[in-house]
């Protein structure tokens, strides 16, 4: 949406083609970012439920809490700030369908001549100059074009509820992780801050694991819940989704066509963070198709990823496969030796070195 958005306002003919029958769906993510993304994404805060000015981990016998004297990130209203960037890209004359499947592509030795979709139960054909391919782990395109052959990622899997219920202060704007076996085996469990008494409450099993295959992520939220509720709760909402968390695609482009959010393997592996990332990457290849050069997004794709990518996923294979929860309390009792905003670029800008700090 963001690309569409960046092209419909320099205007372009946008046409933004969406499965969903209704907008804002699928309302499937937490809605967790830095602060800096709502200025670099021109992001209003009407779409922000709530922010946070503490950061918590906790392992099965430590936990460190880090306080922020401003925001340090918000929480999204996932399905709102959706609706917004295609009420944007439909203010400046773009145009979004909904309940539009996208099913194939078609290509010529020079390019792609356009898509097949599906809507209403008739397929049409749209022609295209660029196409932007940002189906999440689906990727419908650059599967069809054979982008994907050969690289196999078992699927990570996130679910959470959406709970009112009074907790103890400690709770308030803090976004709190959860790493351990004791609180779900091969991924991590979270609590962010949604609105006064309101809180999302999941946990996220990373690469087709199945710690304990009687368990479903839902047992593990129970599990959480239950643990840190003072009274009466309510269930508003629960949702989940399904993410390919890899190193990301060696092709993003071919031709006149573009991959970009989780379809390019955006979302980063440490935290399953990825809103801006696709935000970065559908505002990048509308810059590439401005100019009518799409190696530009190719070239900016690299600078941005660095070896990122690559570090992150192996941290998260130490962090969630690991076997041994020594380790993740050792991590939780050292990461106290970061400050509150080197631990923000640790998590968030990747810098890795800052790790070194913990051994000191
Ligand atoms: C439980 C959970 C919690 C998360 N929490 C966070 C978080 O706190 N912070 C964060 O940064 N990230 C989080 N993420 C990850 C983040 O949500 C994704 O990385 C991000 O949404 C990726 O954006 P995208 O636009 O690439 O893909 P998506 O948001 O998945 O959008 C893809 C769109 O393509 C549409 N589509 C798919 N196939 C077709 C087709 N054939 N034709 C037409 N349309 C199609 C879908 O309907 C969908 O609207 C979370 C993920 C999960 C599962």
């Amino acid at each position: 949406m963001q690309c569409a958005r960046v092209l419909s306002s320099q205007g372009f003919s946008v046409l933004v083609l969406e499965r969903s029958q209704k907008a804002g769906e699928p309302n499937f993510s937490t809605g967790g970012i830095p602060n800096f993304v709502l200025k670099e994404f021109k992001l209003p805060k009407t779409v922000v439920i709530d922010s946070f000015t503490k950061v918590t981990l906790f392992t099965p016998k430590n936990h460190a809490t880090f306080d922020y004297a401003k925001p340090a990130g918000y929480v999204l209203d996932f399905a709102a700030t959706k609706i917004f960037l295609a009420q944007e890209v439909e203010k400046t004359g773009g145009e979004v369908v909904y309940g539009a499947s996208v099913c194939d592509i078609k290509v010529t030795d020079t390019g792609a001549q356009g898509v097949y979709l599906k809507t209403g139960g008739e397929m049409h054909f749209v022609h295209a100059k660029y196409i932007v391919d940002a189906t999440a782990k689906e990727s419908v395109l650059a599967s069809k074009m054979g982008l994907k052959k050969g690289i196999s990622t078992k699927p990570t899997v996130g679910m959470e509820v959406i709970l009112k219920t009074k907790l103890d202060k400690f709770y308030k704007n803090n976004l709190i992780l959860y790493i351990g076996k004791k609180f779900i085996p091969h991924g991590y469990a979270w609590i962010f801050p949604f609105g006064p008494n309101t809180y999302k409450i999941g946990a996220i099993r990373y690469d087709g694991s199945h710690g304990d295959a009687l368990a479903t992520l839902d047992d593990y939220i129970q599990k959480l819940i239950a643990s840190v509720a003072l009274g009466e709760n309510h269930t508003i909402e629960r949702h989940g989704g399904t993410l390919l968390l890899n190193t990301g695609y060696e092709t993003n482009t071919w031709h006149n066509v573009v991959m970009i959010g989780d379809a390019a393997g955006l979302c980063n592996p440490l935290f399953a963070e990825g809103i801006r990332h696709a935000l970065w990457s559908g505002q990048q290849a509308a810059n590439a198709i401005t100019k009518n050069n799409v190696s530009l997004y190719t070239e900016a794709l690299q600078e941005y990823k660095k070896s990122n990518w690559q570090i992150s996923r192996l941290c998260a294979n130490m962090l969630y496969h690991f076997p041994y929860d020594t380790a993740r309390d050792w991590l939780a009792a050292k990461v106290t030796k970061l400050t509150p905003q080197e631990l923000l670029e640790l998590v968030f800008n990747y810098k890795y070195k800052l790790l070194t700090k913990l051994c000191k």
